[in-house]
């Protein structure tokens, strides 16, 4: 039985060559090809568009080749009765604290004003935080989130994180609850949200949240853009109610050319690239699940679909 293959916004090429490598030509195929006596029931996909899952009437296992899934629950044809299973990788989560970091450093460090002293050649020093003085909340504390926080604590950062169910993370203090997120914006610097998108956290970075914020806070989104409600935050930035952001993640990808946040001064856009899945070792994870699914044995990382992650 072959494995389908479904991927936007995303080169397809390397992940078929993988996938090939390890199940042979004629066992992987790419969407929307389907000769019609083959059935597809194990789908490697990312974020699918509605109407391309209904492509595949035999459908029992979808295979996210990212860590989010909420792409997949936006597709109006997700079967509901179907499996779902995400990409949990050492180098996407440890490539997530990278760029987290990273972020932190840049406003930390007071480069964005020296960049922009640059233009008038001004020479200007500002004082800078140490890490030993800097508080970061980490919302979301599932693969990615707990890791980023545990580094961060290990290097030197008071950590403060936010998650539904409590945690036990060396140096990390965890709080829950909406308290817990007062708690943890009344002292953070930085904040960096590792949510999921789902209904309980659409729009969560909104105008309330940032009136909860310290003056200095910056916000870093590496979620979802359907995390944060961009107005909100443009208003927030434009009133002093919060320093800076960091957004790799936007409610419309590739962001649009003429989107206010391009050219803001307190924001640094990248283009979704915090952490992607590596080709080379998500192949395995996706191989081992599909061998996993036809010898009836439990799938690895498991999606919750009433939790929606
Ligand atoms: P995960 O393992 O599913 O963890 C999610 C965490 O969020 C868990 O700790 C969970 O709490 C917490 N959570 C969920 N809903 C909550 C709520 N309503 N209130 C408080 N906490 C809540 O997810 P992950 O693998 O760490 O990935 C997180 C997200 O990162 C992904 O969903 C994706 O959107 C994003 N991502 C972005 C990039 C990028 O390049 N920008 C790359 C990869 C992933 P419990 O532990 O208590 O369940």
């Amino acid at each position: 039985m072959p494995i389908g293959l479904l991927i936007n916004h995303w080169n397809p090429a390397p992940w078929l060559k993988m996938l090939r490598k390890r199940m042979g030509d004629s066992e992987v195929y790419l969407y929307p090809d389907l000769p019609e006596d083959v059935s597809v029931e194990f789908l490697a996909c990312w974020r699918p568009e509605s109407g391309q899952l209904s492509h595949y009437p035999d459908l029992q296992v979808i295979q996210n080749l990212g860590a989010g899934v909420d792409a997949m629950f936006e597709a109006d044809d997700f079967p509901a009765s179907a499996k779902v299973s995400r990409i949990v990788d050492p180098d996407l989560t440890h490539d997530m604290y990278e760029h987290a970091l990273a972020c932190i450093l840049y406003w930390m460090k007071n480069f964005a004003e020296y960049e922009a002293d640059r233009a008038t050649r001004s020479w200007r020093r500002l004082a800078y935080q140490r890490m030993r003085e800097t508080t970061v909340g980490v919302l979301g504390l599932g693969e990615l989130g707990a890791y980023t926080a545990m580094r961060l604590a290990q290097q030197g950062f008071e950590v403060m994180g936010w998650s539904r169910s409590s945690k036990q993370l060396d140096g990390v203090q965890d709080l829950q609850g909406e308290e817990g997120l007062r708690t943890i914006l009344a002292k953070a610097d930085y904040i960096i949200n590792l949510l999921p998108l789902t209904d309980h956290t659409r729009g969560i970075l909104d105008a309330q949240f940032f009136a909860l914020c310290q003056s200095s806070a910056v916000i870093i989104n590496v979620g979802r853009g359907g995390h944060l409600e961009e107005r909100d935050l443009q208003e927030a930035l434009d009133a002093g109610k919060i320093r800076a952001a960091s957004l790799d993640v936007f409610v419309t990808e590739p962001l649009p050319q003429e989107h206010p946040l391009w050219v803001h001064p307190k924001v640094h856009v990248t283009p979704h690239v915090a952490s992607f899945s590596n080709p080379e070792t998500a192949a395995d994870q996706v191989v081992e699940n599909y061998q996993r699914y036809l010898a009836g044995k439990p799938l690895l990382h498991r999606v919750d679909i009433d939790k929606q992650y």
